[in-house]
């Protein structure tokens, strides 16, 4: 069978080009994605779209490379250093970067960079599209590319769109502050499916996306432009095996003997970080230094060894931190070392896989300390290569990684009498408990492992997509239009069962507000001349206002969801109760309204209900529990029945709903055409009881019992307008 096709579009290619004697180089890049995705065995035939980390100096050299990397599946996209300096140093590392760490003081805005940034995204596009097609699946890494789901979306609309964000996505208080925080969002929601490493990232962006978009978001489904946008967590991890197998490598026994005999009875803690203010590498500093001072006795025992890995270091912020760690080592060094001992090895580098490796498995402790971090891949490959099962993991509450390695000793990388604490107790923990702690974790992330991360997210990204296709499929197209009109001027008997709110017209935040136009009458006049066609419309409004707003008695109407109905000129009362429950509820009600601003109660005939439109959606949501709470004794004392609508809690009359009016309207004729539509869970009931053949349409999100769905009011109107021209 043929493999399917996986597109991985990030900011750096797997690997970095470079052209010596007329020859185009390739080495592996660094980095956990790179090789975490190369390790991914799968079914997938695997391509990548990314930069590739170099500026040719012509167009031959461009085609060289091209040409090269295509044979590698690859799609170099090149950048001028201008593009680098604007959308990656700029608005990637510049604005977005230290938001998302909560740096928000290190945050430059520039409006170059958001048209960079934009431009870029657009380069990514143009290239993406040059290989992709709809059967593809296309999975974007990263916050550098946030415009690219959406942009993607519109030039490919059926195809697989997968996004996975590897930094923290912060709350939404400080996200708001962004100017197009708009367009990041919209862009993003061009997925089928967006993964964050935390549950914590995800409610921060399902937050900001209905605090800034006014989206309807279900649990972790976001409805946005006629489709569902999942959101899930998915913490990352690493090549275990590779890790933990490591120490049977002959190169990596070297080292470590190298190790020993330089270190001798020394414990060493190890720090392995890029350059970045996010790491938290001046408190851990800061710690060690308290660690010395406070614990004499530990001098001439304990050295810290620091890998600091160079990066981004055109950005200005990580000049100046490099200054500041260089001093800070050269204080603590000058301060407390003597012939013998050292107390910070410093490495302003990266180290190739061995010797990382070999350190791993050397170091008795890693100290693992970011002031936020969105995962931190460090520390499980530290807990890895613990292959004899002692050593001590330090871990900061800020990094995604904490959520898994909870047996690490859990530092607030803030406060540097904790860390030097922690590396107390790390120092002086027993053999045993430590082989307890590093199984208990390696278990975890033997199983977490960056394959079934990748399986994982691609699993889900399909089973997304084809609930989408099913949902895409009951979506009226305007060949369905025309097949349905024709349906209707041959059919004898036509009965049409309408809901108003969200289906003839628009939500107001005022419903009084909400009454039909002109266009609407009109409308509904031309549908009404149409021999043999019965109008009805089914709405939760009250009698008096629908009687106010449809004045002409051949249409049908049902009030307060079938409460009562008109009949020639008279309202008919469709139920048994009488109204001693109203005061009771009412005063629960009005509980929740003084405590939520915006809210408000409707007082109907056979029911109360509380609206919530306005009110700001998170409280809406807990006010919404509270109320239910305190309504289910009363209710079922009382026989109410308690529903939810859009933006609503209704507490009204048992057995009345708008099944049971479509049920009475079905048994008036032998109807050969039946239209329904509605927008609200209330609209349901009606799809529900009505014959297989009727024509049901859900406004907005499409539904289980409706066979077709139109986006909004509009699309009915326009469709409706359609039948009678
Ligand atoms: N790393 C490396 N060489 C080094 C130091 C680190 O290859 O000298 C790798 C390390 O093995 C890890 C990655 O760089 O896989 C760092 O990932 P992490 O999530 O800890 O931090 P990030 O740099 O992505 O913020």
């Amino acid at each position: 069978m043929k493999k399917k096709r996986l597109i991985i579009v990030s900011n750096r290619l797997p690997l970095k080009v470079s052209i010596a004697n007329g020859a185009v180089a390739f080495s592996k890049s660094e980095g956990g994605l790179a090789t975490g995705l190369d390790s991914l065995y799968s079914d997938y035939e695997k391509h990548w779209v990314g930069w590739p980390g170099m500026y040719p100096d012509n167009d031959e050299q461009k085609e060289l490379i091209q040409k090269e990397l295509h044979a590698l599946h690859i799609t170099p996209v090149f950048l001028t250093s201008e593009q680098i300096q604007l959308f990656y140093e700029g608005y990637s590392n510049s604005t977005i970067w230290p938001l998302f760490h909560y740096f928000f003081a290190y945050t430059h805005y520039n409006p170059k960079y958001w048209d960079a940034y934009q431009a870029v995204n657009r380069i990514f596009l143009e290239h993406t599209i040059l290989i992709a097609s709809e059967d593809d699946i296309i999975w974007i890494q990263d916050y550098q590319l946030m415009l690219l789901p959406g942009l993607l979306r519109k030039e490919i609309p059926t195809a697989r769109i997968g996004f996975f964000l590897h930094i923290p996505f912060p709350s939404y208080e400080l996200f708001r502050i962004l100017p197009e925080r708009e367009f990041l969002l919209k862009g993003l929601l061009g997925a089928d499916l967006i993964g964050f490493h935390t549950i914590d990232y995800m409610r921060h962006f399902i937050s900001s996306v209905y605090r800034i978009l006014d989206l309807d978001c279900k649990i972790n489904h976001i409805y946005f432009d006629k489709r569902v946008v999942n959101i899930d967590s998915y913490p990352m991890g690493i090549n275990y095996d590779l890790f933990h197998n490591a120490i049977e490598r002959k190169g990596i026994v070297k080292y470590i003997n190298r190790y020993r005999r330089q270190f001798g009875n020394h414990k060493i803690i190890l720090s392995v970080d890029r350059l970045d203010y996010s790491k938290g590498i001046l408190h851990r500093l800061r710690a060690f230094d308290s660690f010395l001072n406070d614990y004499p006795e530990f001098r001439s025992k304990v050295s810290l060894v620091m890998i600091v890995v160079p990066s981004r270091d055109n950005v200005e912020k990580y000049q100046d931190l490099k200054i500041k760690v260089d001093e800070t080592i050269g204080a603590i060094n000058g301060r407390y070392s003597d012939m013998t001992w050292v107390p910070v090895y410093y490495f302003y580098r990266g180290l190739p896989f061995e010797q990382l490796s070999a350190l791993y498995n050397y170091a008795d402790i890693a100290l693992v300390t970011p002031l936020r971090d969105g995962m931190n891949l460090v520390a499980k490959e530290y807990v890895a290569s613990r292959q004899n099962g002692t050593g001590v993991l330090i871990l900061s509450e800020m990094a995604g990684a904490i959520v898994e390695l909870i047996e690490s000793l859990k530092v607030n990388p803030n406060n540097i009498e904790e860390i030097k604490i922690a590396i107390y107790n790390a120092l002086i923990m027993p053999v045993e408990e430590q082989r307890e702690r590093i199984e208990k974790m390696q278990k975890v992330i033997k199983k977490q492992n960056i394959n079934k991360w990748a399986t994982d997210f691609l699993g889900e990204l399909e089973l997304a997509g084809n609930k989408q296709d099913e949902l895409m499929k009951k979506i009226i197209t305007s060949d369905k239009i025309s097949q349905l009109k024709t349906n209707f001027h041959n059919a004898q008997n036509r009965l049409l069962l309408f809901d108003y709110d969200g289906t003839l017209a628009p939500f107001a935040n005022d419903p009084l507000k909400a009454t039909p136009n002109e266009a609407l009458n009109k409308l509904l006049h031309k549908l009404m001349l149409v021999p043999n066609t019965s109008l009805v419309i089914i709405s939760g409004r009250d009698y008096t206002t629908l009687e106010q707003w449809f004045p002409e008695k051949a249409i049908k109407l049902y009030a307060e969801h079938g409460a009562f109905f008109r009949e020639n000129d008279l309202w008919i009362k469709n139920f048994t109760s009488d109204e001693l429950w109203k005061d009771e509820i009412l005063l629960l009600f009005q509980k929740i309204i003084d405590k939520t601003p915006g809210s408000f109660i409707e007082v109907k005939n056979s029911a109360l209900v509380w609206h919530y439109r306005k009110t700001d959606s998170w409280l809406a949501e807990l006010r919404e529990k509270q109320l239910i709470e305190s309504l289910v004794y009363p209710c079922s004392k009382l026989n109410l029945q308690i529903m939810r609508g859009s933006k609503i809690v209704e507490v009204k009359v048992p057995n009345v709903n708008k099944g049971i009016c479509a049920q009475q309207m079905l048994k008036l004729k032998n109807w050969d055409f039946i239209l329904s539509i509605g927008d609200d869970t209330t609209d349901e009931d009606m799809f529900k009881v009505l014959p297989e053949e009727a024509i049901t349409i859900k406004v907005g999100r499409a539904s289980e019992n409706a066979r077709y769905s139109l986006s909004s009011y509009k699309e009915v109107l326009k469709m409706l307008n359609e039948f009678i021209t």
